[in-house]
């Protein structure tokens, strides 16, 4: 006789439950396939989406109500959001209800997890905080909306083709998102183009092209709550879809143009901006999301406090993520200027009250700028605003400084451009200029950031500048990413690290018990099990689960300085081909990343890393002390199977480029050590967990910039290091190219020529610093115990944390309030 569990009686469950339970039921019936994972996901998908519905209203309800505090608007371009099934599962408390609604037969939910597409609508880690946001925001209930852009393509996927990265398009909407909420009557018309017309002292935009922008809400669970928080994505549509005149002429193509105009703005993040094109649909893009979301926000205002446009600023706050929303403080002046009839000082009052900026990078290339004379075409009405805050900007200026034009150069929002140049308009200097709180996002990063990018505004408006140190959602990055850990944690602390994540500190007084280190390192053998099996599948290289998992993935950059990881790879190789029999910790080292599709050195990054592997894989001199792995395609799934079964992060960025890093935050909390450079978050990291319990190398960021004053020469490094030496000779040699010695020419050219990040110089620290690693590999019990002082020390990096901090010092109250 088979003995079933019973279900649990229909009576026992709550309301939410027995609903999902009926959803689910009438989700299969509709469908052909029921019993397929397809189908599984689609069911739970749609069910958990109406319940969260229901939340939602709720919650619009609650905050509508609420008086005092404000409401955050974030404006991002990118949401790196990953799946939502295990997440919403968990925060429902759904997850055992699962089969119970899927009924006998019904595919695992292993399996019905691996069937949801990623959202990878972002590059790397602005995306992945922005989406690290929303789920702080729900879970502490902060009246918010995040707003972005719906792409039908997000990040592209990537393939490895002899080596070499292959982008292909991201086909994340093939089957439709059964998660999106479309609201149809959430639309809004933006402009571009067209003229200016100056009559009886009133501006009127009057666009050439009008575009809908259709509200696409995606529900975002909070974990302890009921509260939810939305991201709204903009789709585009023609508003006058087709010619129908042409289209009956018999000119389909030509009748079609505005439809397609429209739709282009939905298909990919980031075009490629190597083209006037790519640029100009780029620029489309950021003013699409800016005017729809401004639109909106006004809309729900004027709903809850009619006629008070002037109070706006106070109840709403604004939030540029980077300058990609900069336009944003033009676009709230056109509105309230010229649809909202407010005068100019009182529409700027409430603009300046309203905005807040985040940076990102120091890196002066990265700054955004667009032609004036592009401006002018797509947004007429926008350039004379951006005129008149400067006219009026540049005259306080001379006023408070007087004779000091090169000042007013500077920090005037138009780069007037010389020899040749155009002008331009500087979006970080707009960003800046409109808001009261501008910040960077570690302690280092916002340091730097004003004595260098914005020394000058820091100078003018020392107050507004602060710093927010970045955080992750330990919902995502340990409780769902890494069961065992979390569970064992409960058992440990108690469940209260899950909604505070400074109850982690307790461990430290437990770290040093055996006990437990050998309960943290089976814990952690299980996940590298668990990828050493997926490497496997998705490589074909065998991987031992007890070497040292050594990984470093993130976008591939050349700041990020995996070329020095695989530097001290072929150093390693070398060594042990010298001195086979020698004591070797056994290691493994993976890669995963994206390389942007112009970027020809990082590309060419992930070329050097597959040839190392395969020359490196296939020695048999080598054996298991070493193998090498390049996972493709990642993201954020591949993210969280990579991340719990690290042993070793690396973080290894020249000094002083990494604005915070988010990646080094989810390794160490889920036990990784960390071999890093003195940069970004990895220094409050070192400072939070006690700075011998990290692997820190290299030069510190004003040791750097003194080199690169007083004229660095990689040359001598090289000369002084036959271990470097002989490193860079195999790659110039062709020794992993055997049949195309000169590959990577252009690479150790710039290695020894310019080598502008440093590696020759950081290179021997590196080296010393990884022996250091294997020393303490050695030994299980030491390592384990320093791995769960590493947990122990994580709580300040909670995503909750950060938020709170931008409540209180940016958010929460309007300037003068
Ligand atoms: C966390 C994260 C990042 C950021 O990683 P860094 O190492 O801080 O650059 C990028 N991409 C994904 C998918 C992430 O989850």
């Amino acid at each position: 006789m088979t003995v079933t569990t019973p279900a649990t009686p229909e009576t026992a469950l709550t309301r939410e439950q027995a609903e999902f339970r009926r959803l689910v039921a009438r989700e299969l019936a509709q469908r052909s396939d029921r019993g397929s994972a397809a189908a599984s996901l689609a069911a739970v998908a749609a069910a958990v989406r109406t319940l969260l519905g229901d939340r939602w209203a709720a919650t619009q309800a609650a905050d509508a109500r609420r008086k005092g505090g404000r409401r955050v608007h974030y404006l991002s371009m990118e949401f790196l959001m990953g799946r939502a099934l295990d997440n919403a599962l968990d925060a429902l408390g759904l997850r055992d209800e699962v089969r119970a609604a899927l009924g006998q037969g019904a595919p695992a939910l292993d399996a019905v997890r691996g069937h949801e597409p990623d959202a990878a609508l972002g590059n790397g880690g602005l995306g992945r905080l922005a989406a690290c946001f929303l789920d702080a925001f729900a879970a502490l209930e902060l009246p918010s909306f995040g707003y972005g852009l719906r792409y039908e393509h997000g990040m592209f996927a990537q393939a490895i083709h002899d080596g070499r990265q292959v982008e292909l398009p991201d086909p994340w909407l093939e089957h439709g998102n059964p998660w999106e909420l479309v609201r149809p009557e959430q639309r809004y018309e933006v402009g571009f183009g067209g003229m200016v017309s100056h009559a009886g002292g009133l501006c009127r935009w009057e666009p050439a092209e009008l575009v809908l922008a259709q509200a696409c809400d995606f529900i975002v669970p909070g974990h302890g709550t009921d509260h939810v928080s939305t991201l709204r994505q903009w789709r585009a549509q023609a508003a006058r879809p087709i010619d129908f005149a042409a289209f009956c002429r018999g000119a389909h193509e030509a009748s079609a143009q505005h439809k397609q105009e429209a739709d282009a703005l939905n298909w990919v993040l980031y075009p490629d901006d190597s083209t006037p094109q790519g640029r100009r649909l780029r620029l489309r893009q950021e003013f699409f999301l800016v005017s729809a979301s401004l639109q909106d926000m006004l809309a729900r205002d004027q709903r809850e406090h009619p006629g008070d446009m002037t109070g706006f600023g106070c109840r709403n706050a604004v939030h540029l993520n980077d300058t990609h929303p900069a336009l944003a403080p033009a676009e709230l002046m056109r509105l309230l200027l010229d649809e909202h009839g407010l005068g100019w000082d009182s529409a700027w009052r409430v603009t300046t009250a309203a905005t807040s900026y985040t940076n990102h990078t120091l890196m002066p290339e990265a700054l955004e700028t667009w032609p004036v004379a592009m401006l002018e075409e797509l947004l007429p009405r926008h350039l004379e605003i951006l005129y008149e805050i400067n006219r009026r900007f540049l005259a306080d200026i001379r006023a408070r400084f007087p004779g000091d034009e090169a000042l007013v150069q500077r920090v005037s929002l138009i780069d007037e451009g010389h020899e040749g140049h155009e002008r331009r308009a500087r979006m970080a200097s707009l960003a800046i200029l409109a808001s009261h709180k501008v910040n960077g996002v570690s302690a280092l990063h916002s340091e730097l950031m004003v004595q260098t990018i914005f020394a000058d505004y820091a100078r003018l408006w020392p107050e507004r500048f602060l710093n927010v140190t970045n955080g992750v959602t330990p919902r995502r990055w340990l409780a769902q990413a890494n069961r065992g850990l979390a569970g064992w944690l409960d058992e440990q602390i108690g469940s209260g690290w899950r909604t505070d994540l400074s109850h982690l500190q307790q461990l430290h007084a437990l770290a040093g018990q055996k006990r437990l280190g050998t309960a943290a390192a089976k814990i952690k053998l299980a996940n590298k099990r668990a990828l050493a099996a997926r490497i496997a599948q998705d490589t074909g290289v065998q991987v031992d689960p007890t070497s040292l998992f050594d990984v470093q993935i993130k976008r591939i950059h050349e700041y990020k300085r995996q070329l020095l990881n695989v530097l001290h790879v072929i150093a390693r190789w070398q060594a042990i081909v010298a001195d086979p029999d020698a004591d070797w910790v056994p290691r493994t080292v993976i890669f995963a990343g994206k390389a942007a599709s112009a970027y020809h050195a990082a590309k060419l990054t992930i070329q050097l890393i597959h040839d190392v592997a395969r020359v490196v894989n296939s020695d048999p001199r080598v054996g298991d002390r070493l193998k090498v792995v390049f996972l493709p395609n990642y993201g954020v799934s591949l993210a969280e199977a990579i991340i719990p079964a690290a042993d070793l992060s690396e973080q290894i960025s020249t000094a002083g480029t990494e604005a915070s890093g988010t990646g080094n935050m989810k390794f160490a909390l889920n036990g990784a050590l960390t071999i890093g450079t003195w940069d970004g978050a990895n220094i409050e990291m070192a400072q939070a967990i006690g700075e011998d319990r990290l692997f820190i190398f290299g030069l510190r960021a004003d040791a750097v910039a003194r080199m690169k004053q007083l004229g660095y020469d990689p040359r001598l490094y090289v000369e002084e290091n036959p271990q470097l030496r002989a490193v860079v000779d195999a790659i110039a040699d062709g020794t992993f190219s055997p049949a195309e010695p000169e590959r990577y020419r252009s690479l150790v050219q710039t290695l020894l020529q310019r080598d502008p990040y440093l590696l020759m110089a950081d290179f021997a620290d590196y080296v010393r610093t990884q022996q250091r690693v294997d020393a303490l590999y050695r030994d299980p019990a030491a390592w384990h115990a320093m791995a769960l002082h590493n947990v122990a020390g994580m709580g300040h990096f909670s995503v909750d944390r950060t938020i709170r901090e931008y409540v209180e010092h940016v958010w929460g109250r309007a300037p003068g309030q």
